[in-house]
């Protein structure tokens, strides 16, 4: 397969595409385990230059109209709807993902840009008394400075919007760095940016292999005043360390293990067709991705049956192929991972009643897996998949969903699956989650804020919370 022309594969740097000061590395095509093409590496100079462009740009971005910050982005919105076909087979090339999730990443991730310019023009602030009478207290909201953006593999294109989106309409400027896997998409859409408008220095892009070193240069910076993380909890884990140093305003939105939830009165149609999408959505590689199907006993051998019928009809393929419903995984290191922990829970005592063996051959594909009687210590059912595999996990009732829901140290998603609204939004308030669907599939939504609770991060992304990750307030005391 080969790269689209217009593909950028250099830094972008202050407005220009500059060669890297440590040579270049190798993008592959998971459908086929071959180099696609060569990205610029960032020596540590490069990442100084970037801060540079962006702490020089971004005065003057702050003070430009709102309406006009706006007006980037929607112009962003368009080229990337009318640019959606190729940025759709350029993340099926380099992610993985079949021609119909690409497709709707990419809607979903220009939405971001579209949200986000309406979003720009309300940025309020507040006028009250004090208690006492004395004084008023005013308040405005500024933009925090240069943001660094970390950006994960699975979604290269929307988790590079959820950010830019809100910081470029809050007037910070920005230093990206997208994952190793998949930096292509992340250079296409800084590319469509400046297309869009933005100024030289107001969005640069720095691509390495080797982010550990550079990413600590880049925090202890003195210009960076924020980090916007998405990735493994491990190394959001790291990374809000190292924040601590400079006490750097810090975002993450770090890893699930999202219980799917199917109550005894569940519509099982309606709950297979929503954990078709919640499991499959991206091959299973999905943050909000279900991690565990808790179902109740009287309906677990009905909804296993239904669930494996529907997985195992799934085309698989290479990614760019228009038949494709279910891709590769990221890279061999993905599903040696997942392998092992199909493995350990068999060896558990689960059965695979779907696939459950590494698909030989070249590529790195891992076969559409269901897994009944899981027992709900097992590997499957406690660490984060990231792969086709529905580990399902007989359940007495309510109280025991909910209890083994609970009982880990992510909260990321949940889903949850009865005919009773008021019970299943008594089991939404007592998830230890960010985020539930009811009686859904599909969360993510840019109008809503995104986010998880314990181990799965810090803030929201999207929705009227999203831009508040980029602002400060600033309170002045008078009276008149
Ligand atoms: P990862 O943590 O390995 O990498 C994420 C980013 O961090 C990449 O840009 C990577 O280059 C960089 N990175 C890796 N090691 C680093 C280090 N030592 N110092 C600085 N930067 C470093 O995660 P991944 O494998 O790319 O993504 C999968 C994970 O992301 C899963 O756990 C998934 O749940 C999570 N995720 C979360 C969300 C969310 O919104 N909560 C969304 C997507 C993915």
């Amino acid at each position: 397969m080969t790269l689209p022309d217009a593909v950028p594969t250099r830094l972008f740097i202050g407005g220009d595409w500059c060669d890297g000061g440590d040579g270049a590395f190798a993008v592959l095509d998971p459908s086929t385990g071959e180099q696609i093409c060569e990205v610029a590496r960032a020596a540590a100079r490069d990442v100084s230059a970037a801060i540079s462009a962006a702490a020089d740009a971004q005065p003057a971005w702050a003070a430009t109209a709102p309406r006009e910050r706006g007006e980037v982005l929607r112009a962003a919105f368009e080229l990337m709807r009318s640019r959606s076909e190729e940025l759709a087979y350029l993340m099926s090339l380099e992610m993985g993902k079949s021609p119909a999730d690409a497709r709707g990443e990419v809607a979903y991730a220009a939405e971001f840009f579209r949200w986000f310019s309406e979003e720009a023009v309300r940025i309020d602030g507040a006028l009250r008394t004090a208690p006492s009478g004395a004084n008023r207290i005013l308040t405005f909201r500024r933009p925090v400075g240069v943001a660094l953006l970390l950006t994960p593999w699975n979604f290269p294109a929307a988790m590079a919007t959820r950010k830019i989106g809100p910081a470029l309409a809050a007037g910070c400027t920005v230093v990206l760095k997208p994952a190793e896997d998949t930096p292509l998409t992340a250079l296409l859409v800084a590319k469509l940016l400046a297309e869009a408008g933005a100024p030289a220095g107001t969005v640069n892009v720095v691509t390495t292999d080797r982010p550990g070193e550079l990413v600590t240069q880049a925090l202890g910076d003195p210009r960076v005043r924020k980090l916007s993380f998405t990735g493994s909890t491990g190394v959001g884990r790291t990374l809000l360390r190292q924040a601590a140093d400079r006490i750097v305003n810090t975002s993450l939105e770090l890893g699930g293990n999202d219980p799917f939830i199917v109550l005894d009165d569940a519509d099982l149609d309606a709950a297979v067709d929503g954990a078709m999408v919640a499991k499959m959505r991206n091959g299973g590689q999905a943050c909000t991705a279900a991690n565990r199907f808790l179902v109740a006993e009287s309906v677990a051998q009905d909804f296993a049956a239904r669930l494996s019928r529907r997985m195992g009809a799934l085309r698989m393929g290479p990614a760019t192929d228009e038949n494709t419903q279910l891709g590769p995984m990221i890279n061999r290191r993905a599903v040696e991972g997942i392998a092992d922990k199909v493995e350990r829970t068999l060896g558990a005592g689960a059965t695979a009643v779907l696939g459950g063996r590494r698909h030989d051959g070249p590529g790195f594909f891992y076969p559409a897996t269901v897994l009944t009687g899981v027992p709900r210590d097992s590997a499957a059912a406690t660490e984060e998949v990231f792969g086709p595999v529905a580990p399902i996990v007989p359940v007495k009732d309510e109280r025991e969903a909910l209890e083994i829901a609970n009982n880990t140290e992510m909260g990321l998603t949940g889903y949850v699956y009865t005919s009773d609204l008021a019970r299943g939004l008594r089991v939404c308030e007592s998830l230890e989650v960010g985020m539930v669907g009811l009686n859904r599939g599909l969360v993510s939504d840019p109008s809503a804020p995104f986010g998880g609770v314990k181990q799965s991060g810090l803030g929201r992304e999207g929705g009227y919370e999203g831009i508040d990750a980029y602002l400060e307030t600033t309170y002045v005391a008078t009276s008149w």
